[in-house]
């Protein structure tokens, strides 16, 4: 794929870039190593500050980058300007927690192993090559850079050939915020060298978010050079609503999770599974307030829903939805590519799914609903369930019990109740099954590319 901005919005392209050079690539990668030997010298406070100075940069130049954002991938400006300060917000929670969630665990009992003192302490691993989607082209990179950075490991970006302009901001946002040279670098190439990356005996682990195939080769690279790897993959997420629901709260909310972002979210709920008891009610207002949403410029206030990021994401969108409805399925609302510039496509609910459909076990990117009706909880769950995916998953429910089986009963990386999955640097994030695996934020996110270092001393 080419290294261009292209806006989805007109489907013009503004602005292409040269890959770079293999020469210039070991320049990058050389100054990375000698900044990991640096960054592993210097003290928390050291960091922390440096960590406080980009933020607060990247606080003063979020309308900045959130134009960039918005003109590389369609989302809307706010939501642009809205992502750059959870960004903020991150970058000052790290520097604020790194130091205690890295704390040294010292055994209390030495003597049980035969010691005078014996504890486990973490340390950077070095070189993290970052391999990052396109859809939060700011808060994917972020939520990888800002505990690595903290935790004195140094960050070598392979950002989506799409948002290159992102990429160069955050290039040098944190030699500018004040890390050593090399702590945090871009590397502006295609797809093909990350394999070589990878294998570099320079870079000791790699972390990936994307799609499932990028994942299978970027993890069986990994493997092959026995290198730490943390993958964030794609989602299907169930969002269930029981009988005991706050049956307009849970559509309200549906609409919110399933086109945020143009619909183009990992953790967006995409299949609604809904219970007999409250089906029609749930869906005709789950379809009158996706019909009754804004599509287009994402520059506009008032626009709701943007374009799709790219031409081919669009035609992917497309074909699922072609094929579920040649099956029999039935649009409730949208479904039809619409004239016009950019690569936009209406807000859709789809029912009558069946599993013969690729629309049932395969991701929609973009703002199309899979919408269900089971007749028990226990119904809900097998087909929750019945996905190779497993990010999170969102039941609404107020019945005590319920929500325990619920919890206990679904697949997936995270449940969250009567409300919208959401990322928030408290909380560990990541999936299971072809959603990946590790752990991103939270006291787990720092851990992921430590060396947990057993000390023992007589
Ligand atoms: P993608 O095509 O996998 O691209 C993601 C990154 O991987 C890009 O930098 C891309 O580079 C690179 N890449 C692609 N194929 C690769 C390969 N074979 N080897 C090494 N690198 C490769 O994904 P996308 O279309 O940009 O993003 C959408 C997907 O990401 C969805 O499935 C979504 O659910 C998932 N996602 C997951 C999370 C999460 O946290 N779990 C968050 C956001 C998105 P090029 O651009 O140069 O091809």
């Amino acid at each position: 794929m080419a290294i261009a901005t292209i806006n989805p919005t007109t489907g013009r392209v503004e602005k292409t870039f040269t890959a770079h050079t293999p020469d210039e690539i070991e320049e990058r990668i050389a100054a990375a190593a000698a900044a990991a030997v640096t960054l592993r010298a210097t003290s928390y406070a050291e960091r922390a500050q440096w960590m406080l100075a980009s933020a607060d940069l990247l606080e003063a130049e979020a309308d900045h980058i959130a134009a960039i954002m918005t003109v590389e991938m369609g989302k809307s400006l706010a939501a642009a300007r809205a992502e750059a300060l959870k960004c903020v917000k991150n970058m000052r929670f790290y520097a604020e927690h790194a130091e205690q969630f890295l704390a040294s665990e010292p055994l209390s009992e030495p003597s049980v192993v035969g010691a005078s003192r014996a504890y486990a302490k973490y340390e950077p691993l070095g070189v993290v090559l970052a391999v990052m989607p396109w859809n939060y082209p700011l808060w994917q990179v972020i939520r990888f850079a800002a505990p690595a950075l903290m935790a004195a490991n140094v960050g070598l970006l392979k950002h989506a050939s799409n948002v290159p302009q992102s990429a160069l901001y955050l290039d040098t946002l944190f030699t500018r915020g004040g890390f050593p040279r090399g702590s945090f670098g871009a590397l502006l190439v295609g797809s093909a060298e990350v394999d070589a990356v990878i294998r570099d005996p320079r870079v000791k682990a790699v972390t990936l978010t994307g799609s499932e195939p990028a994942g299978r080769s970027v993890a069986s690279i990994a493997g092959a050079s026995i290198k730490k790897a943390v993958l964030e993959l794609g989602g299907s997420d169930p969002f269930i609503v029981m009988p005991s629901a706050d049956v307009d709260a849970a559509a309200r909310v549906a609409v919110t999770s399933r086109t945020g972002n143009n619909g183009q979210s990992c953790i967006a709920a995409k299949r609604f599974i809904v219970h007999e008891d409250v089906y029609d009610e749930f869906a005709s207002r789950f379809v009158e307030a996706m019909a009754a949403l804004t599509v287009g410029d994402p520059m506009l206030d008032g626009t709701d829903v943007g374009p799709v990021a790219t031409e081919s994401g669009r035609a992917d969108l497309a074909e699922l939805v072609d094929d579920a409805l040649a099956l029999g399925a039935t649009a409730l609302v949208g479904g039809a590519l619409p004239d016009g510039d950019g690569w936009f496509y209406p807000p859709t609910v789809i029912a009558d799914i069946t599993p013969e459909m690729r629309l049932h076990q395969e991701e929609t990117f973009g703002p199309v609903a899979s919408l269900y009706r089971v007749a028990s909880a226990e119904e809900a769950i097998a087909l929750a369930n019945g996905t190779d995916f497993g990010l999170s998953s969102n039941v609404w429910t107020t019945d005590a019990d319920e929500k325990q089986l619920f919890i206990s009963s679904i697949d997936a990386g995270a449940v969250f109740i009567n409300g919208m999955t959401v990322s928030y640097p408290e909380l560990p994030f990541g999936g299971i099954k072809v959603s990946g695996y590790g752990r991103e934020l939270a006291a787990a996110g720092i851990r992921e590319f430590c060396n947990l270092k057993t000390v023992w001393e007589a």
